[in-house]
C-alpha cells in the first residue's frame, strides 16, 4: 500500500520536477486482483481523511470508490475495567462539522486500485512477482539485481518492503522496539443489531477489541490479546468464537450471526534507527510498526510518502541529487518527529489499559470521562487521529 502510492504520487505528474522520474516498482508477490464480492477481506485499514487526500491525489481514491468502502461516522470507545456508564468516549463527526470520521476500507481494494493506477502510468515499470537477489550501494547509485538476472540502477532506492524489510536488512539498519507480547486475531462477522456507522472498541485489560463498521451490516474484528489466547480463540469452534466474542463486547451489537475465517498476526513496536542512508529511504513498516489500536498504521506510512514526496520534488527544483544524505535527512527529522509521538502514545495507551492497578483504573475512567465532556479537547484528539493538522500533508 505504501510503496504504491509513493510511485504513483511521484510519477503522475503532481509536480512538474518529477516527471522526469522512471520509477521501478518491485513486489515479491502479485496481488489477489478477483474475489468473490460476497467475502470481505479480513484485513482492513481505518483510512485517515489525510491518506483519503492522499489516494486523491494520487488518483487512487475514485478506484477505492468503484470497489466499496464504509465511511464511519462515530466512534465509541469504552473501558471494560469500569463501572457500567463511565469510562466512555464518543466521537461524532458531527461535531467537528464532517461528514464521517474516515473510513473502512479492506486492504485488497487499496491494493488493487494502486495497482491498476500503476498500469496507468507509463513512468512506473512493475516487476512483479519479483525478488531482488542483491543490492550494491556506491556513490553515484544503486546498483539491484533481481532473481531473474534483471539489473536496473537508481539514484535512489525506497524500502517499502514491510516490517520484516529486506533492504532494511541489506543497508543493515537496526530497530529498536519490543515485543508486546501481543497478538491480533482478525474475522469479519455478521451482528444481529446494524453498527451504526460506528468503529467500536473495548478496552480489556487483555488488550483492545474493535468492531469495524463494513458495508451490508458485516463488521471487521480486530481482537489484540496475548499470543497464547489468540491461538486458542482461533482453535475453538466458530458458535464457541462468536459467544466469546459477544461476550468480550458486552452484547453492544446483539448476537453474533456469522463469523468468516480466523488470523492471527503478531504485533510488535519498532522504529528503525534511520530511516535513511545515502541512495536509501525507508517507507512505512519497513521503518516502524505500531499497536493497531489506533488504526494508524498505514497512515503513518502513508505520511512518509507524502513528506518523502515533498522531498524529492524540492530537491529536483533545485538540481539536487536526490539520494544524497542531506536532501535525505530533511525526510528522516521530519516523520521520526511525528511517528515517534504516534508510536509513544500508542504504547502508553496500551499500557495504561493493560494496567490493573485500582489507582491507574480510577484516573484513566477521570480522564476518560472528562474528556467525553470537554468538545474542544475531543476535536482536538480527532483532527490528530484525522491526520488533519499535521504537516505531512502534501504542499
Ligand atoms: C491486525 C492489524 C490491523 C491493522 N489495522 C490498521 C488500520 O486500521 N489502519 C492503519 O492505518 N493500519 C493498520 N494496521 C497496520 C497496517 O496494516 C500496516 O501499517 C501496513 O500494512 C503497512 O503497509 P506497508 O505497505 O508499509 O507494508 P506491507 O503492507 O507489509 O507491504 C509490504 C510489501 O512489500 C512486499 N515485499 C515484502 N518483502 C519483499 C521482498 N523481499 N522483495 C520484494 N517485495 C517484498 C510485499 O509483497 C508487500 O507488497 C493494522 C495492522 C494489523 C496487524
Amino acid at each position: 500500500m505504501v510503496g504504491a502510492t509513493l510511485a504513483c504520487g511521484l510519477a503522475c505528474g503532481l509536480a512538474e520536477e518529477a516527471r522526469q522520474l522512471k520509477i521501478a516498482v518491485i513486489d515479491a508477490f502479485e496481488p489477489k486482483l478477483e474475489w468473490d464480492k460476497g467475502s470481505y477481506d479480513m484485513r482492513v485499514s481505518a483510512i485517515t481523511r489525510a491518506s483519503q487526500n492522499l489516494f486523491k491525489k494520487v488518483g487512487a481514491w475514485d478506484k477505492i470508490v468503484e470497489q466499496r468502502l464504509s465511511p464511519y461516522t462515530d466512534m465509541f470507545v469504552w473501558d471494560a475495567g469500569s463501572p457500567a456508564g463511565s469510562g466512555e468516549l464518543h466521537f461524532d463527526s458531527a461535531d467537528m462539522g464532517e461528514t464521517d470520521l474516515g473510513h473502512i476500507i479492506e486492504n485488497r481494494v487499496i491494493v488493487k486500485a494502486l495497482h491498476q493506477r500503476i498500469q496507468e502510468i507509463p513512468q512506473i515499470s512493475l516487476h512483479c512477482p519479483a525478488r531482488l537477489a542483491s543490492i550494491a550501494f556506491k556513490d553515484e547509485e544503486v546498483v539491484l539485481q533481481l532473481e531473474d538476472q534483471t539489473q536496473l540502477s537508481a539514484n535512489l532506492v525506497v524500502g517499502a518492503d514491510g516490517s520484516r524489510s529486506w533492504i532494511r536488512q541489506q543497508a543493515d539498519i537496526a530497530v529498536k522496539g519490543w515485543d508486546f507480547d501481543q497478538a491480533a486475531l482478525v474475522t469479519t462477522v455478521k451482528t444481529e443489531k446494524y453498527h451504526q456507522d460506528t468503529a467500536w472498541q473495548r478496552f480489556l485489560a487483555t488488550g483492545p477489541l474493535a468492531f469495524l463498521p463494513l458495508t451490508e451490516g458485516y463488521s471487521s474484528i480486530v481482537w489484540s490479546t496475548s499470543p497464547d489466547e489468540a491461538k486458542r480463540l482461533t482453535q475453538i469452534s466458530e458458535a464457541d468464537f462468536a459467544v466469546e466474542l459477544e461476550q468480550a463486547f458486552e452484547s453492544k451489537l446483539g448476537k453474533i450471526e456469522s463469523v468468516a475465517g480466523r488470523a492471527v498476526f503478531p504485533l510488535r513496536l519498532f522504529e528503525t534507527m534511520h530511516y535513511v542512508k545515502p541512495r536509501l529511504a525507508l517507507v512505512g513498516d519497513a521503518a516502524h510498526t505500531i499497536h493497531p489500536l489506533a488504526g494508524q498504521g498505514v497512515n503513518l506510512g502513508l505520511g512518509d510518502v507524502a513528506s518523502l514526496i515533498t522531498v524529492v520534488v524540492d530537491a529536483l527544483h533545485d538540481k539536487k541529487d536526490i539520494g544524497e544524505l542531506k536532501v535525505l535527512r530533511r525526510y528522516e527529522r521530519w516523520r521520526r518527529a511525528e511517528n515517534r509521538s504516534m508510536l509513544v502514545a500508542m504504547d502508553g495507551l496500551k499500557r495504561l489499559f493493560g494496567s490493573e492497578l485500582s489507582v491507574v483504573k480510577n484516573l484513566r475512567d477521570f480522564g476518560l470521562n472528562l474528556t467525553n465532556k470537554l468538545t474542544p479537547v475531543k476535536n482536538l484528539i480527532m483532527q490528530q487521529a484525522m491526520g488533519i493538522n499535521t504537516d505531512s500533508n502534501y504542499k
